[in-house]
């Protein structure tokens, strides 16, 4: 017997993620349970990878599988694939591992054919029924079959309605639906080149391949990259009996949370629609009705359906989000799985979980996802700016934050406009679908025309953490002519709105914002993840405002500080260029001189905010061209205010030029041309820390100096010399007997694969993981965007490695360093400070490979703080 592909949902359980995928586990779990759920089987994901690896073919002994379960489920039912006394319809359903939801694709009432539909519509006495069933089914096959979108069918619906006078679905009759069917099949015919398929069995095999197909559409693969889905995984699909909540009055479906995703409120939250099906909730055809009128509609369904959604919430052990249909009065569950939420919500949940006993604290911690904070780390509206400011409408408070943008009217232009104008926008539309994920990504909020709690818009936008406001009927919007109008006013393309998400009131202007703070549950969730946590973690400041705003967020101190920012100043910028036109050392000693205080006035501000945490100073890195004009203009401007012939600068400027100024004279070699600089910078450093060391006599500072680009021991040691031989006579002169440290980053493969050379000067290590993916790729992080997404769309990478640690090349080196540097130097300090440091993937590795810190922009601090917490507990 081969491997085992397809699974009755009363054989599988919710243990089984990887092979039934999140959906199917989880059905075949409430199975079990003995809850009410249509019968049906799951395909397993490795049937999905089998498909891809057949050359996309499902191979006979696989659909041999098939059919017997097919039989296997007409026996259970007592129905058969297209019987015209008894058919058997079915649905069609994804379902990978982790939830993707709306990514990939689900068909409804498959079976049915131009004379089952007959037999249907006499069986059930409801031939508009059977006939809206009819059509929903070529729709979505069609649209699924032949990947065009749901437009076109829709506006055949639109059309339809016109003709009749209609202004909702429910409104048209048998005839229209069928006429309907008619039209869609036509446009089948047209588009595939053949008919609509009759046999059922046919539509199954067509759909499930359809399903495994739709784990590589665009959307899908986005969004796998988005949430770190590797695409190996591929995706289950199940084969359910179907339940029609589009029957009749008495019949409907509904989507429900057993806790409100946007703040985490204990409360059944959920919205439903009488004689509906499927996605027609979510999807905004009709507004929906809120989960308390169905306790007044159906007293009887609504206990039953509270009773699940509760027990199943104890069982799983977290908040769940359910999907239900209603046929007839009867209850059918039809999905379950652990809901999506605001940061806000995951806070409120976690915490009240602890509360009332559910899960331990420990759990508390692993359960929030990292990155989600994010959300709670940006500005929020200024209070006094947001009363003072009148709202020109308001809708559903969909998804929370304070968002203030220019407006855009398509996905593509929030894109186009965030990625090459470097705009922030708020993407307003009539509703979104999943096409939009990359557009609604890059939006600082989102504002649609229909849609309800969740919808489309408001799932997705809860799931980035993006600002949603929903379902604003009063908006007045011409999609294609980029206008709409709200509260008497009309708003164009580039226009300023602001969205509150938490209250969902809508503003026609700019709002201005303030940082956000760490408090209440926030505060108690983070102080729960720093028993767990070993790794340190500290942050990348250069200014003492950014290095107290890590404070706030609990960094412990800085990993790097870069020193050449503090030069860009209009004020010091002259210096700088002093130095840097310098003839000889003796100019440029003097121009050093003017930078001495500046640069010593800085780090004292540095010292000062940090309140006695290690600060690592990093020396001048980038190569000097950078603080040159370039133009004609600037650069006679700059002669004249140097008192040099212009001749004269642009010869010191050409002599400057590199072809290639990442590999150039930058780092370290610049200290070896010109020790000057170094002697100066490491002036500046002591003298700042022994004059804050004076004022606060209970911190105990020592000071880190760091020196970048090192490849060989011999021109660390170099440099090491200048900076020992001044910081020495400055300390001994001051009669004092501060420790200080030399260090250095590892950011050269070289230095990696000699790290336990270079670990006989350096007392300790940072990883400068940016420049050592560039080196170690040999592309620079600066143009490797304009081919990397060649490389995604043909999988040979998934991620980009300057956002997540490339583990298995980068990271060999780093585990090389750590090893050989270790093997030199036991006691060596290890840490990193590339952009990787806030990156949870990444932060795991850290803590995996035994580094002492992480070190991040202040605003990824606490995800930081959360992931090192989950790497500890997850290593245990
Ligand atoms: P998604 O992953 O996008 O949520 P689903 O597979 O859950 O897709 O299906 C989409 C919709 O179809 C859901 O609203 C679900 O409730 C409905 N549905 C799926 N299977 C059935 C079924 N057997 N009977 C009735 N409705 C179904
Ligand atoms: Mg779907
Ligand atoms: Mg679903």
């Amino acid at each position: 017997m081969g491997k085992k592909y397809v699974y009755l949902f009363k054989e599988g359980n919710g243990s089984m993620r990887e092979l039934l995928g999140g959906k199917g586990a989880n059905l075949a779990e409430m199975t079990n349970l003995g809850m009410p759920v249509p019968r049906g089987f799951t395909i397993t994901t490795e049937a999905c990878t089998q498909y891809y690896e057949d050359g996309e073919k499902i191979s006979d002994e696989i659909q041999a599988e098939i059919m017997h379960y097919v039989a296997e489920l007409e026996n259970m039912t007592g129905k058969k694939f297209g019987d015209l006394e008894n058919p058997l319809l079915v649905s069609v359903r994804s379902g990978a591992r982790a939830s993707m939801p709306g990514m990939m694709d689900t068909i409804l009432n498959l079976g049915l054919n131009d004379t089952v539909v007959e037999a249907f519509a006499k069986k059930t006495g409801n031939p508009r029924f059977a006939y809206d069933s009819y059509r929903r089914f070529i729709q979505m096959y069609s649209d699924v079959v032949m990947e065009v979108g749901k437009a076109y069918f829709e506006k055949l619906i639109d059309e339809m309605k016109e003709k009749k006078g209609v202004k909702l679905d429910t409104e048209l009759d048998a005839d229209d639906l069928k006429e309907l069917a008619e039209q869609f099949k036509a446009e089948y015919k047209k588009e595939v080149g053949a008919d609509f398929p009759t046999d059922p069995v046919d539509q199954m095999m067509g759909a499930v391949k359809a399903v495994f197909r739709s784990w590589n559409n665009p959307r899908a693969i986005y969004y796998r990259r988005m949430n770190d889905i590797p695409s190996s995984w591929g995706t289950a699909v199940n084969v359910q009996e179907m339940v029609f909540g589009n029957m009749g009055d008495t019949s409907g479906t509904g989507v429900a949370f057993s806790r409100n995703p946007a703040t985490g409120e204990k409360k059944l939250y959920g919205e439903f629609l009488m004689n509906a099906q499927g996605e027609d909730v979510v999807a905004g055809v009709r507004t929906p009705q809120t989960i308390d009128q169905l306790k007044e509609q159906n007293p009887a369904v609504y206990d039953e359906f509270y009773k699940i959604v509760y027990t199943l919430e104890k069982h799983y052990r977290d908040m769940q989000d359910m999907e239900f249909t209603i046929e007839e009065g009867k209850l059918f569950m039809l999905q379950t799985r652990n809901g999506k939420r605001t940061a806000a919500a995951a806070l409120q949940i976690a915490c009240d979980l602890v509360d009332e006993g559910m899960i331990t604290e420990k759990e508390a911690v692993s359960m929030i996802d990292p990155k989600q904070l994010d959300a709670l780390l940006h500005p929020q509206f200024d209070p006094t700016a947001l009363k003072a400011a009148k709202p020109v409408g308001s809708a559903l408070p969909a998804s929370p934050g304070a968002a203030c943008g220019q407006v855009v009217f398509t996905a593509e232009d929030a894109t186009e406009w965030a990625t090459k104008k470097g705009a922030k926008v708020i993407l307003v539309r009539l509703e979104t679908s999943p096409e939009d994920i990359e557009g609604m990504h890059y939006s600082q909020g989102i504002l649609t025309v229909r849609g309800g709690m969740t919808s489309h818009a408001a799932v997705v936008a809860r799931g980035m953490g993006t600002c949603c406001v929903s379902g604003c009927g009063e908006i007045k919007i011409d999609e294609a002519r980029k206008v709409f109008t709200l509260g008497g006013k009309e708003f164009h393309e580039g226009d300023f709105i602001s969205l509150d998400g938490s209250t969902g009131n809508i503003y026609g202007e700019a709002i201005k914002t303030v940082e956000a703070s760490i408090s209440g549950n926030f505060d108690r969730l983070m102080k729960w993840a720093d028993e767990y946590r070993t790794l340190k973690v500290r942050t990348n400041a250069d200014t003492p405002k950014d290095a107290a705003q890590a404070m706030k967020f609990g960094a412990q101190g800085i990993g790097l500080c870069r020193t050449e920012h503090m030069f860009f100043d209009s004020e010091r910028i002259a210096a700088m260029r002093e130095m840097i036109v310098s003839k000889n050392v003796e100019q440029r000693k003097t121009a050093l001189a003017k930078l001495l205080p500046m640069q010593r006035s800085d780090f004292e501000g540095i010292y000062e905010a940090m309140q006695g945490y290690p600060v690592t100073i990093r020396f001048l890195d980038p190569p000097l061209h950078e603080f040159l004009p370039q133009d004609e203009e600037d650069i006679a401007a700059l002669a004249k205010e140097m008192k040099m012939e212009v001749g004269d600068l642009k010869a010191v400027i050409s002599s400057l030029h590199e072809f290639n100024p990442m590999m150039g004279h930058r780092g370290c070699r610049l200290a070896v041309t010109y020790p000057e600089i170094a002697e100066m910078q490491t002036t500046a450093v002591i003298q700042a820390a022994l004059n804050v060391q004076k004022k606060h006599p209970e911190w105990d500072l020592v000071p880190e100096i760091m020196i970048p680009l090192v490849g060989e021991v011999k021109e660390l040691a170099y440099v090491k010399n200048v900076v020992v031989e001044t910081a020495d006579k400055i300390i001994a002169e001051a009669g004092s007997d501060m420790k200080y440290m030399v260090g250095t980053m590892i950011e050269i493969p070289r230095a990696a694969l000699t790290a336990d050379e270079i670990a006989k000067e350096a007392e300790f290590f940072s990883f400068g993981t940016n420049d050592l993916t560039q080196m170690t790729f040999g592309f620079s992080r600066d143009d490797a965007g304009n081919f990397l997404d060649a490389y995604y769309e043909k999988k040979i990478y998934e991620n980009d490695p300057f956002a997540r640690l490339d583990q298995i090349g980068v990271g060999k080196l780093v585990e090389m360093a750590v090893e050989l540097g270790k093997r030199t130097r036991p006691d060596i300090k290890l840490g990193i400070c590339g952009e990787h440091g806030g990156d949870p993937s990444s932060v795991e590795f850290c803590h995996n490979v035994g580094l002492n810190y992480v070190s991040c922009s202040p605003y990824r601090v606490p995800i930081a703080r959360l992931a090192a917490a989950q790497a500890a507990i997850k290593a245990k």
